[in-house]
């Protein structure tokens, strides 16, 4: 069995909670299994850390986090924190977090599950076995380029100022990912960027296509403008693996990634940092969906995209690409049976619990593992 895994839960607010409790089951089933074995703790994060502490995100909490192997969180928010102060709103925890922790990529998978192909906006047959991974700059670029902010011009019309800034070393540590995911993938990945009107795209371009003969032959690169990679996701999305790109296009184009698979309850995501001198990168694990507070303490929430990350940490932070994709393949066959929570609910197939949804796939685990 592989050694002991420092595995920190950080479930948050709303349905995060109900989430992460199905996502733990898997972990501690694999620990039963003698398949690797987790040591696990859990932390306050987001509203629940505010009411708390006063904070919704302690430094307790934050150093707990960075020592820890992985973390996996659920989401935070919600209507009752509406009122609090912004740097002491539940997402401030989050950006605190991702900030501190210095995750600067953002991968974000969208995986077609076949039983779950009608459920995309997207004909059948341009979604179905859809596999591909958007790595996204996090925490450059125009959402944190200075200058920025909104001033008032001698003639009195006002002005608002954001700036696109990056580095070379801001750009080769992400391109990096992206070829090291590329290589563990099909072998091929996009640049995306506007280089045709913007100098950080030119720099952008540079940068990777220099990683990329020095340090990655064996991947096929190819490099779009971002006007024409969002028709390509639309018009033809399996063309693509592995998608590199910046902070404000990733943002848009893996928004649009994911809705081509249907389901907000079914996205995973992590986010990493640089790899220490072991080679071991700083990691956060999340779905992609919020704390859903419409349907939180309901049971309803579909666990699915908190196991696809528990999966994601399996394969991106241990190594264990054969359990991570054990995992999915119960994913895959838990819906095959027709089992569904109510947001991916279709005629005639059973609708289930978000714990009933654990416990199917318990089951699946159990039959796969046999
Ligand atoms: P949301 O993702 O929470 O919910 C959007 C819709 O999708 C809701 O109808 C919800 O019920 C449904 N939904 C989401 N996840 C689901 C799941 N697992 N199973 C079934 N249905 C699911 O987005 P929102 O409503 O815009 O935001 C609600 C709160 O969450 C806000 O406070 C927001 O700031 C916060 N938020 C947090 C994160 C995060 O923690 N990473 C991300 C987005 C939003």
């Amino acid at each position: 069995m592989a050694a002991n895994k420092k595995l920190m839960l950080l479930p948050g607010d709303g349905i995060g909670p109900e989430v992460v409790r199905e996502a733990r089951r898997v972990a501690e089933w694999m620990g039963k299994r003698r398949r690797a074995s987790f040591e696990i703790t859990e932390g306050l994060i987001g509203g629940a850390a505010f009411d708390a502490h006063g904070s919704p995100l302690s430094d307790e909490t934050l150093a707990a986090a960075k020592a820890a192997d992985a973390v996996l969180l659920g989401a935070v928010g919600g209507p009752k924190w509406n009122e609090v102060p912004y740097e002491k709103r539940p997402e401030a925890g989050l950006l605190r977090i991702r900030k501190e922790m210095d995750l600067f990529a953002n991968l974000r998978p969208a995986l077609v599950f076949s039983p779950l192909v009608g459920a995309s906006s997207l004909k059948p047959e341009l979604v179905s076995g859809l596999d591909i991974v958007i790595v996204r700059e996090l925490v450059g670029g125009i959402y944190f380029g200075r200058p920025r902010g909104i001033e008032t011009l001698p003639d009195g019309t006002r002005r608002g100022v954001n700036t696109q800034v990056y580095t070379t070393r801001e750009i080769d540590r992400v391109a990096r990912v992206g070829f090291e995911l590329a290589m563990k993938r099909h072998r091929r990945l996009c640049s995306v960027d506007k280089a045709n009107v913007m100098e950080s795209g030119v720099l952008w371009r540079e940068v990777v296509q220099q990683i990329g003969e020095d340090d990655f032959p064996e991947v096929e690169l190819g490099h779009m403008y971002a006007d024409n990679c969002a028709m390509q996701l639309v018009r033809n999305p399996k063309q693509f693996d592995v998608i590199l790109t910046d902070n404000l296009f990733g943002d848009i184009l893996s928004d649009c990634a994911a809705m081509l698979t249907g389901s907000l309850g079914m996205l995973p995501s992590a986010s990493l940092g640089a790899p220490d001198p072991a080679g071991r990168r700083a990691a956060l694990y999340e779905p992609v969906h919020g704390s859903a507070p419409d349907i939180a303490g309901r049971d309803l929430a579909n666990p699915l995209a908190t196991v696809l990350s528990f999966a994601m940490m399996l394969r991106y932070s241990f190594d264990m690409a054969e359990d991570a994709g054990l995992i999915e393949a119960a994913v895959e066959r838990v819906l095959a049976r027709g089992v569904r929570t109510a947001d991916i609910m279709q005629p005639g197939m059973t609708k289930v619990s978000t714990r009933g949804m654990g416990e199917a796939l318990i089951v699946e685990l159990d039959r796969l593992a046999a």
